[in-house]
């Protein structure tokens, strides 16, 4: 009886050491560094140019990211608001588009996907399918975080346990990127920009469902024009807002206002056979900003078309070319008008930094774990990111690897009641008061998609919670609660080794 006992406990310790060494071999697999030792510090100052300008030249293209919906078996998943959401009909088309600058000395290539955000790895991915005869000096890949779009991050497959990325779509998605680039590169030529910020209310547009109220409202235009002919090449729009107008029950594929707007850039407006707005032809990339905290027009918000001067309330396409038409009918007035000041010098700094950021929420930790979020690690609880801070004349880029709360671009920041951490704002001053130049661009969900990136005095996952209310949604959505500090803190440097 006894040597029977003692065979049972050796059997049970046995089957508990395999058992361990499988968990942990298994945490080793999934938190392994896929891009292992990459760093990246990029210091490239404008100087040269400003000594001896050359000529600006820029180039546009965009390539096709629509899946392939043919095979029943293999449903696509949408991203963004729940599982099991099959894709069930492409809508409009989904888009890589890229625009790439060159000062004479200094290439810089941004290209924007109609996606739901694309991971550092990934986008280390595109940086590493460019050929190096592109000379690219920095890319940034930027996702407008459409919530209509295929899973690419893998929190939105069937269930709870499956990702919902495929693999080959995140492959075509990468090929994709890196030949809008070369297109783009190939496409090079002889510019004059103009840099535009056009004061943009938020009333009937976007709502800001979580307080403190703080917006990032304006709309910040570069327009690309050709030196030869004045004809317009392309631009680059930044705003800040959820692209997720038709909200958590449809089920096609579309570019959202994101595509509307371009469309209705380059195209116009007609309405049968009627031309309510004229467009300017070209290729226009829509790149979203301080989205976090959270920017979205809501099913209670009620949105105007301007063109069409009808109402939208109820989640649809037709709401999402609303604020699309917004938008437009105040950006192509300023891309026509003909007196505006542009430029064909436009010196490139770039700085671009690596930075390491700690994870304490532990559903990342589990998706990771599980499989579903499929990103390196550079160390357990730790992964890497990247910030960048690009000057282009007279105009800042601030590359911000996720959603920001528009509070840590322009102020507002508060020490808000119920919080969990009773302190005093942390990350100040605001970038957009660090930043150089005269137009402050922000480009999101840059490079990486690290979720909500949140004040720590505005951090709230304990009781009492947040401003009296019964709680807050975004904490869920986020590395923690030290993301905010490190994230401003390595921009603000950046800012502040660049020449004003
Ligand atoms: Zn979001």
């Amino acid at each position: 009886m006894k040597r029977l006992l003692l065979r049972i406990v050796r059997w049970a310790a046995v089957l508990l050491v395999v058992l361990a060494i499988g968990l942990l071999a298994r945490g080793c697999y999934a938190f392994r560094d896929r891009i292992p030792g990459y760093t990246l510090d990029i210091k490239i100052d404008a100087a040269t140019t400003q000594a001896q300008p050359r000529p600006l030249r820029a180039g546009f293209a965009r390539v096709k990211i629509n899946p392939d919906l043919s095979d029943p078996k293999r449903p696509v998943w949408l991203a963004g608001f729940s599982h099991n959401r099959a894709a069930t009909a492409i809508h409009d088309d989904l888009w890589a588009i890229a625009c790439v600058v060159d000062d004479g000395y200094t290439r810089f290539g941004v290209v924007v996907l109609d996606a739901i955000g694309f991971f550092h790895d990934d986008a280390v991915a595109v940086r590493r399918a460019c050929a190096p005869e592109w000379k690219l000096n920095y890319t940034t890949v930027c996702s407008t975080h459409n919530h209509s779009t295929p899973d690419l991050m893998g929190l939105w497959g069937a269930d709870v346990l499956h990702t919902g990325v495929d693999p080959n779509y995140r492959k075509q998605v990468i090929a994709a990127a890196a030949r809008a680039f070369g297109e783009a590169v190939a496409a090079l030529q002889p510019v004059r920009v103009a840099f535009h910020e056009i004061p943009t209310p938020t009333d009937g547009l976007v709502a800001d469902t979580r307080k403190p109220i703080v917006f990032d409202p304006d709309i910040r235009v570069m327009h690309f024009t050709s030196a030869a002919n004045g004809g317009t090449l392309g631009s680059i729009v930044g705003w800040a807002n959820h692209p997720e107008t038709p909200w958590g029950k449809n089920t096609e594929i579309t570019s959202d206002f994101c595509g509307y707007l371009r469309d209705a850039l380059e195209q116009g407006v007609t309405d049968e056979g009627r031309v309510l707005a004229a467009g300017v032809g070209g290729i226009h990339l829509y790149v979203n900003g301080a989205v976090g905290g959270l920017m979205t027009t809501h099913p209670s918000v009620t949105v105007r078309d301007p063109y069409l001067e009808q109402d939208y309330k109820e989640p649809s396409h037709e709401k999402s070319r609303a604020v699309a038409h917004q938008l437009a009918s105040r950006i192509l007035p300023v891309l026509t008008s003909g007196n505006s000041a542009s430029t064909d010098v436009a010196p490139i700094g770039i700085r671009a930094r690596t930075i390491e950021l700690p994870i304490h929420n532990k559903l990342f930790l589990a998706a990771a774990y599980l499989g579903l979020i499929d990103r390196g690690h550079v160390r357990w609880k730790k992964m890497r990111t990247e910030v960048a801070l690009v000057t282009l004349g007279e105009a800042s880029i601030a590359c911000v690897p996720g959603e920001i709360y528009p509070e840590i671009i322009n102020g507002g920041i508060e020490r808000a009641p119920g919080g969990d951490y009773d302190i005093e704002p942390l990350e100040v001053p605001p970038l957009r008061e660090l930043m150089p130049g005269r137009i402050k661009f922000v480009f999101g969900l840059a490079n990486d998609e690290l979720g909500y990136i949140i004040p720590r005095s505005e951090w709230d996952e304990k009781p009492p919670r947040l401003y009296g209310s019964k709680g807050v949604y975004g904490e869920i959505n986020s590395c923690g609660p030290d993301t905010a500090r490190l994230v401003h803190a390595a921009l603000a440097d950046l800012c502040r080794g660049t020449p004003k």
